[in-house]
């Protein structure tokens, strides 16, 4: 895929990400939800150059991710992992919604009940998400 630009919502942290793949998935484990608020929309970019980030904002959410976001207005940018550098972005921080489709759920077992995405989509378990992303031991 292309080259997208994105922000944050008061415009102080602004990015252009590169290969972004415009079928993403929606994570429903509790570190997401308690972050986002909700489960979290993100899909992976080959890149990501940052145009304006002096309120870019990392946080170390376990040993092997980190989360970005702005530090002024608070909206979540990225999720990051450690050894390899590859970024999730949030899909709601991209500038044009148009190209998205949700095609799959990750952490499916932690979903609480109450909401429930429609559409034929794929499930992981915790599990299975874990197995796929391990680092080789
Ligand atoms: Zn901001
Ligand atoms: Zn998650």
């Amino acid at each position: 895929m292309t080259s997208m630009t994105g922000k944050c919502l008061c415009g102080e942290v602004r990015f252009t990400a590169s290969d972004v793949e415009t079928s993403y998935h929606v994570c429903h484990c509790g570190m997401c939800r308690r972050w986002s608020g909700a489960p979290l929309f993100a899909t992976t970019v080959g890149d990501v150059h940052f145009e304006s980030d002096a309120d870019l904002a990392v946080y170390d959410s376990s040993e092997w991710a980190q989360r970005g976001f702005c530090r002024h207005c608070g909206s979540n940018l990225f999720y990051r992992l450690k050894d390899s550098g590859a970024y999730f972005m949030s899909v709601g921080a991209f500038d044009d919604p148009a190209p998205f489709t949700l095609v799959g759920e990750l952490y499916v077992d932690h979903q609480p009940g109450g909401y429930r995405f429609a559409g034929d989509l794929s499930q992981m378990t915790q599990a299975e998400v874990e197995k796929l992303f391990a680092p080789p031991q």
